[in-house]
């Protein structure tokens, strides 16, 4: 039996038909030569075989041109461009350009940071939004995005271990739709020109910020102040919240003085900054979320505590990220708004 199946075997070989199956280990002779299968060949085979299911990408020098400034001299590698001149940006290196923006190490968060699903490797427009959530990647889906961008990921180590059926419809959407999600927490709070507490500083028209908000160990908010010499009225503060947060009128708790000077900002979920606040001599003090205890503290302190919304203080530093790495590669970037009253 053996001298017979060899004999066709080499009659099949001669024929330059495919017709036998190699397993490794077990089938120690090739065809051809009666050489032994080496694990390199196996390997080599394996390829192959990816090879032909998968569209490999061009090599990486294919992809960038390398272009000299005419006023200043200086080189630098700007993304190929496509006959429809669309760049191909590999997922890869937006990872890498918003962990180098953002350096999320030396962060104890609540989750982690940096890519949370990996889905298609070419990039060409990218969807941000706050949370995670199966209507934000339906949109993402629709608008064609590769690459969603969120400030809330999908895992949190406040949630039960494994795979519950909410987030494995979530990653069901995502993984149907080859699309990857990049979550960064508490370093987007924290940076101090695109993150959510420094960009909130801006739009209030503090003049300078300065860290401020200490969660553990790391401050993850601003302490701003306005230029005003004399400070901004109450009136004045609540109306810029408002326009900086969607236009919803913030909750006003506290008493603190006629004019306001410095503001502690902590976006999201963070009235326990508030001892912070007091102990630093700010005139007042905004978080998203409130809690029962602060009405009490901030009146007993004299200071103004601002709660305007989980949601609509954390919109800023996400969408800023989407528009720097849009700016940095060239493609496209939505901002996909989901309001959430809390
Ligand atoms: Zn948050």
């Amino acid at each position: 039996m053996i001298g017979r199946s060899v004999s066709r075997i080499r009659r099949n070989a001669e024929k330059k038909t495919s017709w036998v199956t190699f397993r490794p280990g077990r089938d120690r002779r090739s065809a051809r030569g009666h050489r032994p299968i080496s694990a390199a060949d196996s390997a080599r085979r394996a390829a192959r075989k990816l090879g032909r299911r998968r569209h490999a990408p061009p090599p990486r020098e294919h992809r960038f041109r390398r272009t000299c400034d005419s006023q200043t001299g200086a080189w630098s590698h700007v993304p190929f461009l496509t006959t429809d001149h669309i760049p191909i940006i590999e997922l890869p290196d937006i990872v890498l350009e918003s962990a180098r923006l953002l350096d999320p190490t030396g962060f104890e968060d609540l989750g982690p940071n940096g890519l949370q699903v990996s889905g298609a490797f070419e990039v060409r427009r990218i969807v941000t939004g706050v949370s995670a959530q199966v209507e934000l990647f339906e949109r993402a889906a629709e608008l064609d995005a590769q690459l969603v961008l969120v400030h809330h990921g999908l895992f949190w180590n406040f949630h039960p271990p494994g795979l519950d059926r909410r987030r494995l419809e979530r990653l069901r959407v995502l993984l149907e739709h080859d699309l990857s999600l990049l979550a960064y927490h508490l370093p987007l709070d924290a940076h101090p020109e695109i993150g959510n507490n420094a960009l909130l500083a801006k739009a209030l028209g503090c003049e300078s910020h300065e860290p401020f908000g200490l969660y553990r160990e790391r401050a993850i908010g601003r302490l701003g102040r306005f230029p005003e010499v004399e400070g901004i009225g109450v009136g004045e503060l609540v109306e810029r919240v408002s326009a900086a947060t969607g236009g919803r009128t913030p909750l006003l708790q506290g008493a603190g003085p006629d004019r306001v000077r410095t503001i502690g900002i902590v976006s999201g979920s963070a009235a326990d900054s508030l001892d912070e606040a007091i102990e630093r001599g700010c005139d007042a003090f905004l978080t998203g979320e409130p809690r029962e205890h602060v009405m009490a503290d901030a009146r007993e302190a004299g200071i103004h505590f601002l709660a305007a919304g989980h949601y609509a203080t954390e919109t800023h530093g996400i969408r800023a990220l989407g528009e720097r790495l849009a700016e940095r590669f060239g493609i496209e970037h939505v901002f996909v708004d989901l309001p959430n009253p809390v």
